[in-house]
C-alpha cells in the first residue's frame, strides 16, 4: 500500500488506540474480478455521453427537491428541515446513509452531527471530502428521537433516492449503515455481513450497474469501537477500487 497522506494515517491508528509498531503485517491483495468498466453498456455509455450540462444537472437536482418536498410522508410534518444533500453533485463517488438527525434536522444537510464529524474524519483518511463526493440519505426527513425509519417511510422515499442515484450517476455508491446498504440492495442482511464485498446496484433508469460498498455507520463505530479496525480494511478498499478504476 502506498501511504500518499501519513498524518492522516498515523493520526488514524492513534484513534484506533495503536500506539506501537510491533511488526509488519502484509496485507491480504483480494483481487476485483469485476470492472467498472464492464458494466458500462453501450447504452448506459451513451446516456452518460448525453450528461446534461452542470446547469442542468442542478436544475434536475432542484426539481427533484420539489419532487421530494410533496411526498406524502408523515416525518415531513414533524420535521424542521427536508434535508436534501451535501457535496459535489458532479462527483462520481455518492454515498447514502439512513435518515438525518438532530443536527441534520436544524442545519438541513446531511451528516453535519458528531456521527457526520466521524465519517468525514474517516473519509479523509483516503483523501475523500465533501468537495469530491455527493452526500445523502435515504429518508429525507429526521426521525422522530433519531429512531430507525419504518418500512412504510422507506418505501415512500426509495422511488425518489433511486431517482437521486439516476440523477448523480455515480461510478461508486458508499452506503452507510445497516438500513441503507439493506434497502438499496434489498437485502436482508445487516451490515455485518453486506460490509467487506463487492455488491451492485443496477439502475433501471440508465440501465447501469453500479459498484456498491456498504459501510457501518459512524454512530455504530461510536457504540462499537472494535469495529473501527474492520471499517479502516474496508475504507483501504475503496480507496484501492477508486485508484484502480481511475473513479476520481
Ligand atoms: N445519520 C445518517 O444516517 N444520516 C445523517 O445525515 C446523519 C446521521
Amino acid at each position: 500500500m502506498i501511504v500518499k497522506n501519513i498524518k492522516s494515517f498515523i493520526e488514524f491508528y492513534k484513534f484506533l488506540g495503536v500506539t506501537d509498531c510491533i511488526y509488519q503485517h502484509p496485507r491480504i491483495e483480494r483481487n476485483s474480478s469485476l470492472s467498472v468498466r464492464e458494466h458500462f453498456t453501450p447504452n448506459s455509455e451513451a446516456k452518460i455521453n448525453k450528461q446534461e450540462s452542470n446547469k442542468s444537472k442542478s436544475v434536475c437536482l432542484e426539481d427533484l427537491k420539489s419532487e421530494i418536498q410533496s411526498l406524502d410522508c408523515n416525518l415531513k410534518e414533524i420535521a424542521t428541515n427536508l434535508v436534501f444533500s451535501d457535496g459535489n453533485h458532479n462527483s462520481k463517488i455518492m454515498i447514502l446513509g439512513e435518515a438525518p438527525g438532530a443536527s441534520e434536522d436544524i442545519e438541513g444537510r446531511p451528516f453535519v452531527g458528531e456521527a457526520g464529524k466521524l465519517l468525514d474524519k474517516m473519509l479523509n483518511y483516503i483523501d475523500l471530502n465533501r468537495n469530491n463526493f455527493y452526500i445523502s440519505n435515504i429518508v429525507f426527513w429526521r426521525p422522530p428521537g433519531n429512531r430507525t425509519p419504518n418500512d412504510k417511510e422507506i418505501s415512500i422515499c426509495l422511488p425518489l433516492t433511486k431517482k437521486h442515484i439516476s440523477l448523480i450517476k455515480p461510478k461508486l455508491l458508499i452506503l452507510v449503515g445497516s438500513i441503507a446498504a439493506k434497502s438499496i440492495l434489498s437485502s436482508k442482511e445487516g451490515i455485518t455481513k453486506l460490509r467487506g464485498k463487492e455488491h451492485f446496484y443496477f439502475d433501471e433508469e440508465l440501465n447501469l450497474t453500479i459498484p456498491v460498498r456498504a459501510i457501518f455507520h459512524p454512530a455504530y463505530l461510536f457504540r462499537n469501537p472494535i469495529e473501527k479496525k474492520r471499517t479502516w480494511e474496508d475504507l483501504l478498499d475503496i480507496d484501492k477500487l477508486i485508484k484502480k478504476e481511475k473513479i476520481l
